[in-house]
């Protein structure tokens, strides 16, 4: 475990879906604030050794990784004993694995429907599940939840996804509410539009359907959402995760917070 003098030195961290795009910013910033991070995820297996080594080297912190499928329930659950038996706790948690598939409601595929709730809602609660018992031990935690401005708001042909992230703030609040005397606070996060994989198959789609180039479908559909006509940066998400892992943000539990440009301002 890392003992150093860092904001959060000595803290051990679970980040779900940390092989790309928003999971891999937060673990990074966890990592570059002292946390030894348990990493999550797909992806090609010298790439992923390549992710763990770099991280652990730039900010000498124990780094691990396990490919356990955010789909099974089981599998969320040993990747929580996992990382305690290793780092001996799990102080932190952050519900980041997510999928997306785009299509109307009368011809959305019933087992994307299955795949998007189980990874994108249900994970979330058997990783919570898993990781209150050591928590509640200790009398402190921090536990955080990648939603979504989809969390708040709908958008048409993403009926799995908003169904979920809307689940998702539901179960952060239920969760704020039963551990709101113990030390430990639950929070979402809600981005909006930031340009990670996920987005990049989503504008490949977009493009295609409104026989646009990538360049257009960015400026006059992706981000006509989102007022500041910026993406959110993976980094920026990755200091607010830092932050609501800090004593000062102890008193906010239950919140469901927008990163997106004023997006939900509208
Ligand atoms: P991404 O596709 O870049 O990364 C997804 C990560 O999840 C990858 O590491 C992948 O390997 C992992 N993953 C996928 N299925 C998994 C499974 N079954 N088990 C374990 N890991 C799995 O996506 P992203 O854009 O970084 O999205 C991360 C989270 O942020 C998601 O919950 C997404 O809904 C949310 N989000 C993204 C945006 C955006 O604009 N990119 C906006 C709001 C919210």
């Amino acid at each position: 475990m890392n003992t150093g003098s860092k904001p959060l030195g000595g803290r051990a961290a679970v980040v779900t879906g940390s092989t790309s795009g928003i999971g891999l910013g937060v673990a990074d910033a966890l990592a570059a604030a002292g946390a030894d991070v348990m990493l999550n995820g797909f992806g090609d297996a010298d790439l992923v050794a390549g992710i763990r080594d770099d991280l652990a080297a730039r900010h000498h912190v124990r780094v691990l990784h396990s490919s356990a499928d955010m789909a099974r329930a089981r599998e969320v659950a040993a990747l929580v004993r996992d990382a305690e038996s290793a780092f001996g706790r799990v102080d932190i948690l952050v519900n980041n694995a997510g999928v997306q598939h785009i299509a109307s409601i009368a011809e959305f595929p019933d087992d994307q429907w299955d795949r998007i709730i189980a990874i994108n809602l249900s994970a979330s609660f058997h990783a919570i599940k898993a990781v209150l018992a050591g928590m509640q031990a200790r009398g402190a935690g921090r536990i955080v939840n990648i939603a979504s401005v989809h969390g708040h708001v709908a958008s048409p042909f993403k009926g799995a996804y908003v169904a979920a992230k809307h689940g998702v703030i539901g179960l952060t609040k239920t969760v704020a509410l039963e551990v709101a005397t113990t030390g430990i606070t639950c929070n979402a996060i809600c981005p909006g539009f930031v340009r990670t994989p996920m987005i990049e198959g989503q504008l490949a789609e977009l493009a295609r359907a409104h026989g646009m180039s990538q360049a257009e479908v960015v400026r006059e559909v992706v981000l006509a959402s989102q007022p500041n006509k910026r993406f959110v940066g993976v980094t920026e998400i990755g200091q607010l995760v830092v932050f609501l892992c800090s004593p000062a943000a102890a008193s906010i539990t239950g919140a469901s917070l927008p990163i997106d440009g004023a997006w939900l301002a509208r």
